[in-house]
């Protein structure tokens, strides 16, 4: 009974992930590493593991991360006081790319932001409870990847929900922001669920197109052109591709001089921190894929 549930479960993800995108997507790259097995509890210190090889390393850094007082409900970017960036990941777990990224990130110290799916949350606990682990920071994408800003109240406070509680039930910790599928979110939709959740909600002023797989290059290169202060970096871990493209991009702006923080610890950087009213500007690297 469980197999089965757990076979149609699969069946309907890899349904809904191949619509994920406006565009068609080839076939998910399959994983080159095998998966580690998850061995973290929710009381565990983890201790980051020294780097081998070259990978660059990203400095501890001791951010707090409570930004009540930042002021503003809705962000793209931050007004850093230093070269401080949050990289995000959007629309996972995904069975193998995700711990496949979270090796890249373990190897160099960098902790990152998750907005994850509930529905696959749901399904893939195990990583979700590795991700908090590993210091990372998990945010509400919503249950079903569906457009938020058509819907009623209710349906988006139940989509929030389910998300809220999936995620604790994986990983015992509750997300602390959110980010709309597509960016789409009217304005009162953002202080609703601000008022709601607490969860201020979040955008991104950094964007490869990565789910339209240009090629790890271009996408490493789009990120590294694009990244200034306080950036939020929009990047999907649903696709191999995106991941392929992380050691090179990681390394680079590691190289530029930038600090990797989670999204909490951006927005709790002083009081400069900056809300952004709208969504994503139009034009440029700007799109529609998160
Ligand atoms: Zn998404």
């Amino acid at each position: 009974m469980k197999h089965s549930t757990q076979l149609l479960l699969s069946a309907f993800a890899s349904l809904y992930l191949a619509s994920c995108s406006p565009e068609k997507s080839p076939p998910v790259t399959p994983s080159r590493t095998p998966v580690p097995p998850v061995k973290t509890t929710a009381n565990t210190a983890y201790r980051t593991p020294a780097t081998s090889g070259a990978a660059m390393r990203n400095p501890d850094v001791n951010m707090p991360s409570n930004f009540d007082k930042a002021g503003g409900i809705s962000f793209s970017r931050v007004a850093a006081p230093g070269p401080y960036i949050a990289i995000t990941f959007d629309d996972g777990p995904h069975a193998s790319n995700t711990p496949r990224l979270l090796d890249i990130l373990r190897a160099r110290n960098v902790k990152a932001t998750f907005y994850v799916i509930g529905r696959s949350v749901d399904m893939y606990p195990g990583i979700v409870r590795r991700t908090v682990a590993e210091g990372h920071e998990i945010g509400n994408h919503s249950y079903t990847h569906t457009k938020l800003s058509g819907l009623s109240n209710d349906r988006v406070i139940s989509e929030m929900r389910k998300t809220e509680d999936a995620i604790f039930n994986a990983s015992g910790v509750r997300p602390r922001t959110m980010r709309p599928p597509y960016g789409a979110l009217t304005q009162s939709q953002r202080q609703m669920v601000h008022q709601t959740f607490g969860y201020p909600t979040i955008l991104w002023d950094v964007d490869p197109l990565d789910w339209k797989r240009p090629g790890s290059s271009v996408v490493t290169s789009r990120i590294l052109s694009g990244t200034k202060n306080g950036s939020i970096i929009l990047v999907h871990d649903l696709h191999g591709s995106s991941v392929d493209a992380m050691p090179e991009t990681l390394d680079g702006l590691l190289r530029k001089g930038f600090r990797f923080v989670t999204v909490s610890q951006l927005l709790a950087m002083a009081g400069t921190a900056q809300a952004s009213a709208g969504s994503p500007a139009a034009g440029g690297l700007h799109g529609t894929g998160d």
